[in-house]
């Protein structure tokens, strides 16, 4: 559904993006995760077809976005970072406006208006000027604008930066509902709403791809992945009792925190037989974790 082969966007001398080729299949929720100014806007407005890249291609649907941008952006919806729209309208004013603007008139496009509002609760603000919204409201109307044409394929620019935690979840409820029969693209800097959202994520950084791979492939890589850590009163104590366990590679400790963590040696599950050596040599311990990586 959507393809990139080299994508490049220079901006004088300065790469912003440097030859990213990526492929998303029908149903992926893809997240671009990376730091500020890794490039991961910049990447989106292109496919959304708002910026001209400098070099390469990306294609939505089929559809080269230079060659055929009528038909690709009718398939796309596209939430720019923060939500921008037009203050001074109303809700119900932008949705109206929006829904002619992707030529839904008439009974078709008040179904489609009607079914947006109800999804993200605009009912009670239909009637206020956007600019006296809270943050939480401007992101749903922006997010309504991007879905009310039912499109195949989403891009959404830190769909939920700057929003509460019960915000966060709403809008990641709604990503998730609508991940059965949509493509999605979601840029995001925080690592939970990669778990939460996405089935594949693409790590960037400086404008190029460091890692592809679902989360669960990430957090493997990670050192800490399948370590266990525990925090115990009498560190010696612990220490000791660890020493007994023989698929231990290496441990760390942070007195500062009274916490050890042992990392096993390569492919081994050592949860177990630390818990049960604690226990043999009742040492108090007051928490004890495996970590996800
Ligand atoms: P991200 O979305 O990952 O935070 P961006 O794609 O917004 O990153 O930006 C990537 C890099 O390109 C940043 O270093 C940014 O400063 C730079 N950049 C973005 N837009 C422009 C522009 N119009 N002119 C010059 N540099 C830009």
């Amino acid at each position: 559904m959507i393809e990139t082969r080299e994508l490049s966007k220079r901006y004088g001398d300065f790469t912003a993006v440097d030859a990213i080729s990526f492929k998303v299949e029908p149903g992926q929720v893809l997240g671009f995760l990376g730091p500020n100014g890794a490039g991961k806007s910049t990447t989106m407005k292109m496919l959304a077809g708002f910026l001209a890249p400098t070099a390469g291609s990306a294609s939505v649907a089929g559809f080269d976005v230079e060659r055929q941008p009528l038909e690709a952006k009718r398939v796309l919806g596209y939430l720019p970072e923060g939500a921008p729209s037009y203050g001074e309208m109303t809700v119900r004013e932008f949705l109206d406006f929006i829904a002619r603007v992707r030529g839904l008139h008439g009974e078709a496009g008040e179904r489609r208006s009607d079914d947006v509002i109800a999804r993200l609760h605009l009912e009670p603000v239909l009637e206020q000027p956007i600019d006296t919204l809270s943050k939480g409201f401007k992101r749903r109307v922006g997010l309504a604008g991007a879905i009310l044409h039912d499109p195949k394929v989403l891009i959404l620019d830190e769909p939920t930066d700057g929003l509460d935690p019960n915000q966060k979840q709403e809008v990641r409820s709604l990503i998730n509902s609508m991940a059965r029969d949509k493509t999605i693209i979601i840029s995001t800097h925080l690592l939970e709403e990669v778990h939460a959202v996405c089935t594949r994520a693409i790590i960037i950084a400086a404008g190029r791809i460091l890692a592809d791979a679902t989360p669960a492939e990430l957090e493997a890589r990670s050192r800490y992945h399948q370590a266990v850590s525990l925090t115990a009163a009498n560190l010696e104590e612990a220490k000791a009792a660890l020493a007994r366990v023989g698929d231990i590679a290496s441990i760390e400790v942070d007195p500062q925190d009274n916490r050890i963590t042992a990392f096993p040696k390569p492919g081994r599950q050592i949860f177990v037989a630390v818990s049960d050596a604690l226990k043999a040599q009742q040492v108090a311990v007051r928490e004890l974790a495996l970590e996800g990586g």
